[in-house]
């Protein structure tokens, strides 16, 4: 009989995809859906940046392109985070792959082995930990919590530092609670890391666009104590609804850049050249499709937590960033988070996620993506409402 090695039977999943094969499995079958799951913008892609990636390959841009991408998209990269974060960072060490996904396999990959600690938000984006696992490296929880508005906590996190620990998993603004982590925060975590400098650290700030209520966003960029440990996940994904464009870029300290280059001539050889330049045309085309598609999150934001907050036995703190909500079910009733979410499809016809899918500190919330319009939050509201009425 022939079966993978054993890091496979410890790899995870993100349950988001099970859950939309699912909603499409009963849409098929003729069910309305409401979709609050999978976290990814409604909206297409801006016109402009479509048109770009077709023009490519109009003009013949159907070959490989080396394998860290096309030098433009780099240098835009690095103008872009100039522009927006004031921070400088080398073109040279940017890499374009294929979704920001592909950089925490890969920075998990390369910092995971057995003996090694890794440390991970909880609730998290649920691939830290499953890649964590996969590698044989323990994952180590950083509780994320409700009553520290879903922001990490510096001296928490710093209390869970050993001699082992050679990477911290950082997300901010966070999926998939929408925590935003304050800089007094971020500043005495890296003050604290100044005592650990054999752990590395990688910055997830896909969200960093998606901020409210006059948050700006504090890039660990900011920080040159820590620049040659930190490894940044970003990407066009969330910002542009690009989510299946596959696209991402990282920036790698010198002591990864070559072992990341050497992964994507492994694994990818180059991210598919026309959609580089349609992510170029994101960044160097007019900005103000971002601020509009964030605003309209913002009156979204709005309705989902004031129509959670009149549900009977749930209670929703206001995120501050990403497009998630993720309301405390535990007056409801229902002493299974996954169980409430899953009765949710399937009965009410709406589509979210358990909070212990994002780890066991989860366990009492559910996820709710308000990547969806407007109407459709209503009626799921209304839904959920009258499920919860009928069901207690
Ligand atoms: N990081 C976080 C926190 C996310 O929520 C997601 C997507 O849901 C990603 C990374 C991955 O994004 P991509 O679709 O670009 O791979």
């Amino acid at each position: 009989l022939i079966r993978p090695v054993a890091g496979f039977e410890r790899m995870g999943e993100e349950n988001a995809f099970a859950v939309l094969a699912r909603a499409h499995a009963l849409a098929a079958e003729g069910r309305d859906i409401v979709n609050l799951g999978i976290g990814q913008p409604d909206f297409s892609t801006p016109a402009h940046i479509v048109e770009a990636a077709i023009k490519a390959l109009r003009d013949g841009q159907h070959g490989y392109t080396p394998s860290t991408g096309i030098e433009p998209l780099r240098l835009a990269v690095a103008a872009d985070v100039h522009r927006r974060l004031g921070a400088e960072i080398d073109p040279g060490r940017v890499a374009i792959v294929p979704g920001g996904k592909v950089t925490m396999f890969s920075a998990i990959l390369m910092m995971g082995e057995p003996g090694v600690e890794i440390l991970y938000p909880d609730p998290g984006f649920p691939i830290y930990r499953s890649m964590i696992e996969f590698t044989g490296a323990r994952p180590v929880p950083v509780p994320i919590r409700e009553e520290n508005g879903f922001a990490f906590s510096a001296e928490e996190t710093l209390d869970l530092i050993t001699q082992n620990t050679r990477l911290l998993i950082l997300n901010s603004p966070a999926n998939p609670t929408g925590g935003v982590t304050p800089k007094a925060e971020i500043d005495k975590l890296v003050a604290g890391l100044a005592e650990h400098p054999r752990v590395a650290i990688l910055s997830d700030e896909i969200y960093d666009q998606f901020l409210f209520d006059g948050e700006e966003h504090t890039t660990l960029l900011s920080y040159p104590d820590i620049r040659d440990r930190l490894i940044l996940l970003n990407g066009w994904s969330k910002t542009y609804a690009m989510t299946g464009w596959r696209l991402g870029w990282a920036l790698w300290p010198e002591a990864l850049f070559e072992s990341a280059r050497k992964l994507a001539v492994n694994a990818w050889s180059c991210v598919n050249a026309p959609a580089q330049f349609g992510a170029l045309a994101a960044l160097t085309g007019p900005q103000d499709c971002v601020a509009q598609m964030v605003a309209e999150f913002d009156r979204r934001r709005h309705l989902v937590v004031e129509g959670l907050n009149a549900l009977p036995g749930v209670s929703c703190a206001t995120p501050k960033g990403a497009f998630y909500a993720f309301p405390n079910v535990t007056g409801t009733g229902w002493t299974s988070a996954k169980k409430l979410a899953s009765a949710l499809l399937e009965q009410a016809g709406v589509a979210t996620i358990g909070g212990p899918d994002f780890g066991v500190n989860g366990e009492g919330y559910i996820r709710l993506s308000y990547a969806n319009s407007a109407e459709n939050i209503t009626r799921a509201l209304e839904r959920m409402r009258q499920f919860l009425v009928d069901v207690r």
